[in-house]
């Protein structure tokens, strides 16, 4: 198979009259999408030139906007920043500084925001959506260039300030052509897409794998728990075949099947089992009972993966063996990976490289082992944007980008499981290391916990004490006690929480992920 790298929105343009989207404004062909997409590329270079990768900020809803708006920018040769509706406006403005942005494109909807942000930044703004499908033929494109830039992508932020990741055509290409053939995608696939589109699960996961093998997506404005179980069960015209989320939003639509579904229990279990094909989570670990939950509803054991905004996904389990909940599988391939030794200078304790055909270990393992993940391939990305420092400091001198996760190879299950950040995830207390992922893990049995966090709190006897941030379910009056004896039964003692303080709410960002640096300051005052 040819490994060549093409641009996507001339793939695209080989599916003509397939439908590409169906959104909120009905539905659009590849064929249309590319044809608008022309237009604006034209206007695009009127305002900037053709092909000086210059980072255009971009903001539409999710629909088929948003795909004719990435192709067009591409088409002219320049950087596509994607932003999200959910970003609060101070990001936004970070976001057009930090990449020295001199022109945004928006829907009539976003108008008025993106309008003072522009101002405020003297930057263009170029408003969209009332483009014809009438091409002007004599355009030429501009003349794709595979180490090109595609895009930068925004970290969640939830280390510190959000860092721009910048994506070649190469790396955005690799890495979407793999997950289309690990994940057996087909142009039959029709995908329920409800992610947000400024990060790389709602790009390249769930947008660029249909788009690139000529299958449909049905694009939902905002997530609605409702409404995305209708569409699951096809109630909205379409049959969906895949689906991917992340965790939080498995615990809604989990929370709404309880309260609105329950009637139709067998009903929904066998219609999910014939119609939908894949199902994924990613982005933040997947607790276990949730996994369990979701396979008693619907029949789906959710396919688990690991990826990053610097990589796409490096680690995933595989689409025919079966799932073990817990462990995010194995290298896809054509990446390597490496568990290092954080003491000794990143000395290796074990490689692993997918080849494409099997898995190739630097040597024979009989027991588990443990490491800070570094990663090589293709689909790893080339620089934060402007700030070379950041960038050096994150790659070893022989070229393994350092992921700040922490990772467990299982000789038993023949499978990885991520252990946390090595920074915040990994308490060190009273001589052992603890992974804050493992106690979250199995704390979240106990029915009494609706959500937890567990953080290390500094400690001058113990190093670190353990500490558990919990939400309780309603009437529940836990204690610290009760908590330890019931744990006591599953988990070593030197990993059972010291400190329990019930909060209301774990807040979180965007993403659904904890900033905990920051929680333990405002908790702890540490
Ligand atoms: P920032 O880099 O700005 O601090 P971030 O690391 O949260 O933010 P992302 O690139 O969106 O930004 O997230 C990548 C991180 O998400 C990984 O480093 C890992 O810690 C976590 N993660 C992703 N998938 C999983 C998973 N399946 N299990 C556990 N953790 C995961
Ligand atoms: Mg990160």
């Amino acid at each position: 198979e040819s490994r060549q790298v093409t641009p996507l929105y001339e793939h695209a343009n080989t599916f003509k009259n397939t439908v590409a989207i169906y959104d909120q404004n009905g539905e659009q062909t590849f064929g249309s999408i590319y044809d608008k997409a022309k237009n604006l590329s034209n206007e695009i270079v009127k305002i900037l030139g053709r092909g000086n990768n210059e980072r255009i900020l971009f903001l539409c809803p999710n629909d088929a906007n948003y795909v004719f708006v990435l192709w067009g920018i591409w088409m002219a040769g320049h950087t596509a920043v994607p932003l999200s509706h959910l970003h609060p406006e101070n990001i936004l403005h970070y976001y057009a500084k930090d990449t020295n942005s001199k022109l945004f494109i928006a829907t009539p909807e976003h108008e008025t925001l993106m309008k003072r942000i522009a101002e405020q930044n003297k930057v263009t703004l170029h408003i969209v959506g009332h483009e014809s499908n009438v091409t002007n033929h004599e355009q030429t494109l501009h003349k794709f260039d595979e180490n090109d830039n595609a895009f930068i992508l925004y970290t969640s932020g939830t280390t510190g300030n959000p860092k721009g990741v910048v994506h070649t055509n190469k790396n955005v290409w690799v890495q979407t052509k793999t997950l289309v053939n690990a994940w057996k995608w087909s142009s039959e696939d029709i995908m329920l897409h409800t992610l947000p589109l400024h990060h790389v699960h709602g790009t390249v996961c769930a947008l660029f794998s249909p788009l690139l093998i000529g299958a449909s997506t049905v694009m939902i404005p905002r997530f609605s728990p409702g409404v995305i179980w209708d569409h699951l069960l096809g109630r909205q015209g379409q049959k969906i075949t895949v689906f991917m989320a992340v965790p939080t939003i498995y615990a809604k639509l989990i929370e709404e099947f309880e309260k609105n579904c329950k009637n139709d229990k067998e009903y929904i279990r066998s219609y999910m089992k014939n119609n939908v094909r894949l199902m994924v989570s990613g982005s933040a670990p997947l607790p276990i009972p949730l996994y369990q939950k979701w396979y008693e509803i619907t029949g789906h054991k959710l396919l688990e993966r690991y990826g990053m905004t610097e990589m796409g996904i490096c680690l995933s389990n595989e689409y025919d063996s079966d799932r073990e909940p817990g462990y995010v599988g194995v290298p896809l391939p054509g990446v390597a990976i490496h568990l290092a030794d954080s003491n000794k200078n990143h000395k290796t304790l074990l490689e692993c490289y997918n080849d494409g055909n099997k898995l190739n270990f630097d040597k024979s393992i009989n027991e588990d082992v443990k490491g800070n993940l570094l990663v090589k391939g293709t689909n790893v990305f080339k620089e934060y944007y402007n700030k070379p420092e950041a960038t050096k400091k994150e790659f070893t001198e022989d070229g393994w980008f350092i992921t700040g996760d922490a990772c467990e190879y299982s000789h038993e299950k023949r499978r990885f499981r991520i252990l946390g950040r090595t920074s915040v995830d990994i308490i060190k207390s009273g001589g052992y290391k603890i992974s804050a992922l493992q106690i979250e893990t199995k704390l979240l049995a106990h029915p009494d916990i609706k959500d937890i966090a567990v953080v290390g709190v500094k400690d001058d006897t113990w190093g670190e004490k353990i500490a558990a941030l919990v939400v309780l379910e309603e009437n529940s009056k836990m204690t610290l006690e009760d908590l330890r004896r019931w744990a006591g039964e599953y988990m070593p003692k030197y990993s059972l929480p010291s400190i329990l303080k019930i909060v209301n709410e774990i807040p979180k960002n965007i993403m659904g992920k904890v900033n905990k640096k920051q929680l333990v300051e405002d908790l702890f005052h540490t």
